[in-house]
């Protein structure tokens, strides 16, 4: 023990960059082109060839970009009001106020810490308009249900697949499924990363246009093209107040081999998440269910929660481990207990029972692909001696 805290901070995530992306991003600094141009293009081919080559994919700043993109075509506006899991971070339903719409959160499924369909059949009302389901840690959301509500009530689903890369849902590529669209992070912590960035991607060729356009400013290049093929080359119009939201070349530059990456990074988070399961599996602990037979979890947080056998609480087990140089996070601070959201909607923890219970007993512990062996045992070997 000693011999632990002696050793360096083992921090909650690192991003993973190697030299093909620090020399892609070099070419793109000494090419001249340093914003949204030739890279930005390649990622959003690479990213829709991934996803099996039947979406549109547009490169944006961030998810959040990417989320408000979305829910902005889709016609959500003032009086609307769009359904997601309170157990997420507040970027899926901020997006929601920007457009003077209104959230109505829906509590959580205990086993997978996904939206409950149950809570969310029943919260659909006129004013709906939109589903945001968010597959938490990577684990997909029933989207079989979501899109069954949907469809009930003729309702978009856009979804929030910030941790889900790569996710399927019966076998079926998150990213690829039937909803208007779907939203990748490429934050610095996500499966893959650009430093700050997103991707969309939508099979819905109308959506793609409005989401394109809105991305730099309402610019429409097409607009005049449509009416005559002999536009110059420095003619424009403006359509619409958009937003500034384009991914520039040296983001992209990063991502392209992040990409290319991707499958060794899953196989490393599957490995670790398996090893986590395996070996924590005698203690008093909730370990994540994991995804169902014949599909893929991103793995993109590993929660755990502590049961009442438990003779620690969640906070006294975060602090030991810091003690011990170990970096942990809470996904999430449930929305209903941020200040915003509980004042506007008058939320309390009692709304959301599900949500409260597992956030008074969840904690994320470290799970990155730069993680060692070594490392992961660190992990392990403390999570055992402070509960035993
Ligand atoms: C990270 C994250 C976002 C926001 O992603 P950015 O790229 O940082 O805008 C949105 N939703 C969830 C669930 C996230 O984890």
């Amino acid at each position: 023990m000693a011999d632990d805290s002696a050793r360096s901070f083992l921090p909650y995530a690192l991003p993973d960059i190697g030299e093909g992306e620090i020399s892609e991003v070099v070419d793109s600094l000494r090419s001249g082109w340093i914003t949204t141009g030739p890279k930005v293009k390649r990622l959003e081919a690479d990213f829709a060839n991934w996803l099996g080559g039947s979406v549109d994919c547009i490169a944006v700043n961030s998810a959040t970009s990417g989320l408000h993109l979305a829910l902005e075509a889709t016609g959500i506006g003032p009086n609307d009001e769009v359904l997601t899991s309170v157990m997420t971070f507040t970027a899926t339903a901020e997006v929601a106020r920007y457009l003077g719409a209104d959230v109505r959160f829906v509590d959580i499924e205990s086993s997978t810490l996904n939206i409950s369909v149950e809570h969310l059949a029943a919260a659909v009302s006129p004013r709906v308009k939109a589903i945001i389901p968010v597959h938490y840690g990577g684990l997909a959301c029933d989207m079989a249900a979501i899109h069954r509500i949907a469809e009930t009530s003729g309702l978009a689903v856009i979804e929030d697949a910030a941790h889900a890369l790569p996710t399927t849902f019966e076998g079926m590529q998150v990213g690829s499924l039937d909803s208007d669209a779907t939203v990748f992070s490429f934050y610095a912590n996500k499966s893959i990363t650009t430093g700050e960035g997103g991707m969309i991607a939508t099979k819905n060729p109308s959506l793609a246009r409005r989401m394109k356009v809105m991305r730099l400013h309402g610019i429409d290049r097409d607009a005049f093209g449509r009416f005559s093929s002999n536009a110059p080359a420095w003619y424009y119009e403006i359509v619409a107040p958009g937003f500034k939201y384009n991914m520039p070349d040296t983001s992209a530059a990063i991502g392209i081999h992040q990409l290319r990456r991707l499958p060794a990074f899953h196989k490393r988070r599957c490995e670790l998440a398996d090893r986590y399961s395996r070996e924590l599996a005698d203690l008093p602990l909730i370990l994540p269910i994991g995804a169902r037979q014949g599909d893929l979890m991103a793995w993109h947080i590993y929660a755990i929660r502590l049961t009442p056998e438990c003779k620690i609480g969640r906070d006294s087990l975060i602090q030991s481990l810091a003690d011990r140089g170990i970096g942990t996070s809470v996904h999430y601070i449930p929305l209903y207990r941020q200040p915003y959201w509980r004042d506007r909607y008058r939320l309390t923890p009692e709304m959301f029972p599900n949500a409260e219970t597992a956030y008074q007993s969840m904690l994320s512990i470290p799970l990155y692909t730069k993680m060692s062996d070594d490392d992961q045992s660190r992990v392990i070997k403390a999570i055992r001696e402070i509960l035993e």
